[in-house]
């Protein structure tokens, strides 16, 4: 028997490390908070980082690379900036068996060497704008850290880009928070809500912090991407100015934004069971196995026939066959469905003489027998259903669970030991300390306010202070 995956009822954070470690995604490290990404996980990320590749490309954007090490000093040219990562950075020292006379940070954020080189490179308008994208590690100190969604060393990919004004800086911030909606929503089958982070909760340095915010099955909010207008903070601390069409000198605008490895934890806790895996089509290494169920005496015609039928995939179904029948067919389909593949096809002896198959869903467990002339149409159509029928269940599960507080009982109700959790919806009178208070009470915090909140705040008053609205947040306990 396969090990046994721990019941989410059971415990939400062992079942999650258990198919993690189970379906061999990632495994712990020597290192402190660092993990291993083994090839089943790293095939995910693949996935995720084509697709983002292309989707930013298309936009425009170009990739390049800098330097993992960044003279402390860069840091420090940044008030709010390095008051924000100070805590989290290591800090290299020693190079060559020398002590150095300048240490460098392991980059938590490219921000400030970037800036140093648009420098360099920004003249005039005619080198704006400028729509730059790496992909690379960082390093973040953190103290408290779970496989994926938080980790000291994690993937990325960092989008800088410097603008001659700032309608075009807000612009291409709010054009990127939309990719990354799409991506999640369209690929990862994640609804998310977007929109304005809190002051408390913005990026240090920007001047406003967008963000995708999802919610996870355990009812917790998880920041899943951000993008952030950056005003002309970095080009100050680095003194990048241009000269504009008639000739007068300004200081340039920019934006930055980023997604990590830690979608791919989101692609896990959003949508897997206790069987283990569920990945949506679009974004699953293998959409479709073929399982060829034999004995010796069979095998050379059983095998003959599921080439037949994976000869009829539509050529761009990306699919692999498993022929190892060492275990009994029901083992090898479990291990298949914790793995997560969107569908199993089941060929035995009694399919064979029928020409036909046997197609299982992953997400619903559904059977569907189909005729061998029917399985490319069927399997196409199948994939998509799959695909929004992911998306639909966890729409629905966030609309199940998010609540609209008119009283502060109602919230902290919602957040009391028993409570059920879930996103609310409260006005809130923008106050910091009044946030403050509210997560000092119940843990919550404000994941976004999003767009056209203020316009509905209108009227309404702040149940913790009592104050008028400015704002309807959402808030959540957050991983
Ligand atoms: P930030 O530069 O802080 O806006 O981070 C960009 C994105 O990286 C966030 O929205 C997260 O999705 C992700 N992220 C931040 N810290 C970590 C971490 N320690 N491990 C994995 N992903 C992270």
């Amino acid at each position: 028997m396969a090990e046994r995956i721990t019941p989410r009822a059971e415990s939400y954070s062992d079942w999650y490390i258990d198919i993690i470690v189970q379906a061999k995604l990632a495994d712990y490290s020597p290192v402190k908070g660092s993990m291993v990404i083994r090839p089943r996980g790293y095939a995910i990320w693949e996935r995720m980082q084509s697709t983002l590749d292309r989707m930013f490309k298309d936009t425009g954007h170009v990739n390049a690379y800098f330097p993992l090490l960044i003279p402390m000093e860069f840091i420090n040219r940044e008030a709010e900036h390095v008051e924000g990562f100070a805590p989290e950075l290591a800090v290299v020292t020693h190079g060559g068996g020398e002590e150095l006379e300048e240490p460098y940070v392991v980059r938590p954020t490219s921000e400030t060497i970037i800036w140093s080189m648009y420098k360099k490179w920004i003249q005039s308008y005619r080198d704006l704008p400028l729509l730059i994208n790496q992909w690379a590690n960082v390093m973040r100190w953190e103290k408290r850290t779970r496989l994926f969604l938080r980790t000291t060393e994690f993937l990325w990919q960092e989008g800088h880009t410097a603008h001659a004004t700032a309608a075009e800086a807000e612009e291409e911030t709010l054009k990127i928070l939309n990719i990354y909606q799409k991506f999640a929503e369209e690929y990862l089958a994640i609804p998310v809500l977007t929109g304005k982070k809190s002051a408390s909760e913005k990026f240090a340095g920007a001047v406003d912090t967008y963000a995708i915010e999802a919610m996870m099955q355990d009812r917790k909010a998880l920041q899943a991407g951000t993008s952030h207008f950056l005003g002309q903070n970095f080009a100050k601390a680095f003194d990048v100015t241009f000269q504009d069409q008639n000739g007068e000198l300004d200081l340039v605008w920019a934006s930055s934004w980023g997604v990590s490895t830690r979608l791919v934890g989101a692609l896990i806790m959003a949508h897997s069971d206790d069987n283990g895996l569920v990945l949506p089509p679009r974004i699953a290494p293998y959409q479709v196995v073929a399982i060829p169920i034999f004995r010796d005496k069979n095998k050379e015609e059983i095998l003959a026939y599921t080439d037949k039928v994976v000869e009829q995939l539509d050529p761009s179904v990306r699919h692999t066959v498993d022929t190892d029948n060492s275990n009994s067919p029901g083992w090898r389909f479990a291990e298949w469905e914790m793995l997560g593949v969107p569908v199993r096809i089941e060929i035995g002896p009694r399919d064979m003489q029928n020409s036909q198959v046997v197609l299982v869903r992953r997400d619903t467990g559904e059977k569907i027998p189909v005729a061998l002339d029917d399985l490319r149409e069927r399997v196409n159509t199948l994939l998509q259903e799959i695909q929004t029928g992911i998306f639909q269940r966890a729409l629905q599960f966030r609309s199940d669970n998010t609540h609209v507080c008119e009283t502060y009982d109602q919230f902290t109700a919602l957040y009391a030991e028993d409570g059920p959790g879930g996103f609310a919806e409260m006005p809130w009178d923008g106050d910091p300390e009044t946030e403050a208070r509210i997560k000092a009470d119940t843990k919550a915090t404000i994941r976004v306010l999003p767009f056209g909140n203020e316009e509905k705040a209108q009227g309404k008053t702040d149940p913790v202070s009592g104050k008028p609205a400015r704002y309807v947040a959402i808030f959540a306990k957050s991983y």
